[in-house]
C-alpha cells in the first residue's frame, strides 16, 4: 500500500491526491483521503479504483477542505480474505477521548487476529476486516492523555510491519515499526510538511526531500515543527529488500540510493553470475527494465524492447483473482516480433512467483520465432510467502517452494533459467560483503525463509516455518 499526509498548506487534500497518484503502483484496488478543517471537521472519502478517476476537482475534492489531510492507496495482502469491501478501504477514522484520529497503514500486522479477538471480547466494535483497524481501537482504549501517547501505547502492542501516517485535528503523525520494514519519508512543502511512502510522491507536489523516518521513529508534526521520538526497544533494522527489486518506483530514493541504479546494479550482478551467449537482452516491462539494461551493459549484448507493454493496464500481480491475472499477461504485454524472430533471447524479469507471467511470455516469444529463450531473474527464488505487506500467495502456489531451479526450468520449458544469488542481491543494494548471515541487513524472508518477526497469526493457522 501507499500512504501520504500533509500539514500546513492550503487545500491539503489536493496535495494528498497528487501524492497518492504518484504512489498508485503501491496499490490500485482503492484509495481514500481524510481531511480536517475547523469549520467542516473531519471529512472522508473512500473509493474503489484509481486516484485519478475518483479524486477530481469536479468531484469529491471540494468536500475535503483544510490544511491537514492524509490518504492511502490499497492493495490487499496476506491477512485479507476475499474481495475488498469499501469498509476495508483506509484511512480509518475514529472518534474517542481527546478528539479523534485518522490513520493510514502500510504493512501487515502479524498478531492482528489475536489483538482483534481480545479487543472484541472487551467491547470494541470493528467496522472492517482489516488488520490495520486494531490500531484505532487500541488507541481508543489507551489511558494516555495525548493522542501521540495513545498511538505509542497502541503500537507497542502491535507486531509486524507498519509504516503509519495519522492525523488529529492539529497534528500529522508518522511512525515506522522498529525494524523499519516499509518505507516512510519526510518532506518540506512551502511552510508545511509532508509524509510519504516514497520520495517520488514528494517530487510530484514539489516538496523537498528532508530525510527518511528512521526505523522505530515517531514524528509528531504541528505548525511549530517536527518532534521526533523513539518509543520502541531498538532492534537491528530489516528493511524489505524487495522494495529495491520491485515494489518501489525506480525514480524513488531508498536508503540514500536511487532505486533505478540499484536495479541496474542487480542486472550487472546477474550478468556476472549467470552469463549466456545470446543476441538480445529484453526486459519483461516495466518491472524488469532497469535490470535488463544493467545486464546488457555488463554483458555487452544489445538491449532491445522485445516485449511492449500496453500502458493502460495495471500491474498484473495486483489483480486479485487468478483468472484475471492469467488473462492480464496477454492484455498487458505483446511481443515485438521484428526484434525476436530467429534470435537467441535473454528475458530479464524481477521475480518468478507462481510462474504465470514467465510461462505466458515464453510462449509468446517462441510463437514469435525466437531461437532460444533464457530467463534471468532479478531476485532469488521466491520460496516463502510475505507476511509483512506484499501480496504473495500461499506457499504451495509458489513455484520455488516445490521445485528446484532445474525443475522450474523444465516446468517453464526454457533453454536456461537463472536467479540472482542472495549475496549478489545484497551486493547490488550496496552491501559490498554480501549478506551477513548472522544478522541479515534486510528482511529477505520471501527468499530465505528467515522471518524477522514471528508471523503469529499464520502459525496459529497452521503455517510451518
Ligand atoms: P508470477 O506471474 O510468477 O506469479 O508473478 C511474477 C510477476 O508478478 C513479476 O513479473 C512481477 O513483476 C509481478 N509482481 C507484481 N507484484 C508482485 C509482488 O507483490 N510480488 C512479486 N514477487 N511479484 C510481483
Ligand atoms: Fe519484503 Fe520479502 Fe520481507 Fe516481505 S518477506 S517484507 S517482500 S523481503
Ligand atoms: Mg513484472
Amino acid at each position: 500500500c501507499g500512504i501520504f499526509g500533509v500539514i500546513g498548506v492550503a487545500d491539503a487534500s489536493n496535495f494528498v491526491a497528487l501524492g497518492l497518484h504518484a504512489l498508485q503502483h503501491r496499490g490500485q484496488e482503492a484509495g481514500g483521503i481524510v481531511s480536517y478543517d475547523a469549520d467542516a471537521g473531519f471529512q472522508s472519502a473512500r473509493r474503489f479504483g484509481y486516484v485519478r478517476d475518483n479524486f477530481t476537482s469536479e468531484g469529491v475534492m471540494k468536500h475535503l477542505p483544510g490544511e491537514l489531510a492524509i490518504g492511502h492507496v490499497r492493495y490487499s495482502t496476506a491477512g485479507s480474505k476475499g474481495q475488498t469491501a469499501i469498509r476495508d478501504v483506509q484511512p480509518f477514522f475514529g472518534e474517542f477521548a481527546m478528539g479523534g484520529a485518522a490513520i493510514a497503514h502500510n504493512g501487515n500486522i502479524t498478531n492482528a487476529n489475536a489483538l482483534r479477538r481480545e479487543l472484541i471480547e472487551r467491547g470494541s466494535i470493528f467496522q472492517s476486516s482489516s488488520d490495520s483497524e486494531c490500531i484505532i481501537h487500541l488507541m481508543a482504549r489507551s489511558l494516555q492523555r495525548t493522542i501521540p501517547e495513545r498511538m505509542e501505547d497502541a503500537l507497542r502492542r502491535v507486531e509486524g510491519a507498519f509504516s503509519v501516517v495519522a492525523m488529529t485535528r492539529t497534528k500529522l503523525i508518522g511512525v515506522r515499526d522498529p525494524l523499519g520494514v516499509r518505507p516512510l519519508v519526510l518532506g518540506k512543502v512551502g511552510d508545511g510538511w509532508a509524509l510519504a511512502s516514497e520520495t517520488c510522491a514528494l517530487d510530484i507536489i514539489g516538496a523537498e526531500f528532508v530525510r527518511e523516518i528512521k526505523p522505530g521513529e515517531m514524528v509528531v508534526i504541528t505548525a511549530k515543527g517536527v518532534e521526533s521520538q523513539f518509543p520502541f526497544r531498538p532492534q537491528p533494522s530489516k528493511f524489505c529488500i524487495f522494495e529495491h527489486v520491485y515494489f518501489s518506483r525506480p525514480d524513488s530514493i531508498l536508503g540514500g540510493r536511487s532505486v533505478y541504479e540499484t536495479r541496474e546494479a542487480i542486472g550487472r550482478e546477474l550478468a556476472k553470475e549467470s552469463p549466456v551467449e545470446a543476441d538480445v537482452v529484453c526486459p519483461v516491462p516495466d518491472s524488469g527494465t532497469p535490470a535488463a539494461i544493467g545486464y546488457s551493459l555488463e554483458s555487452g549484448i544489445p538491449y532491445a524492447m522485445g516485449i511492449i507493454r500496453n500502458q493502460y493496464m495495471g500491474r498484473t500481480f495486483i489483480e486479485p483473482t487468478e483468472q484475471i491475472r492469467n488473462m492480464g499477461v496477454r492484455l498487458k504485454l505483446n511481443v515485438n516480433r521484428a526484434l525476436i524472430k530467429g534470435k537467441r533471447v535473454i528475458l530479464v524479469d524481477d521475480s518468478v512467483v507462481r510462474g504465470t507471467t514467465s510461462r505466458k511470455i515464453k510462449e509468446m516469444i517462441l510463437d514469435a520465432g525466437a531461437k532460444e529463450v533464457h530467463f534471468r531473474i532479478a531476485s532469488p527464488p521466491t520460496a516463502w510467502p510475505c507476511f509483512y505487506g506484499v501480496d504473495t500467495p500461499q506457499r504451495e502456489k509458489l513455484l520455488a517452494a516445490t521445485m528446484s531451479e532445474d525443475e522450474m526450468r523444465e516446468h517453464l520449458a526454457v533453454d536456461s533459467l537463472r536467479f540472482i544469488s542472495l549475496d549478489g542481491l545484497y551486493r547490488a543494494v550496496g552491501e559490498a560483503q554480501g549478506r551477513n548471515s548472522d544478522c541479515p541487513q534486510y528482511c529477505d524472508a520471501c527468499f530465505s525463509g528467515e522471518y524477522p518477526v514471528t508471523p503469529a497469526d499464520q502459525l496459529e493457522q497452521g503455517f510451518q516455518m
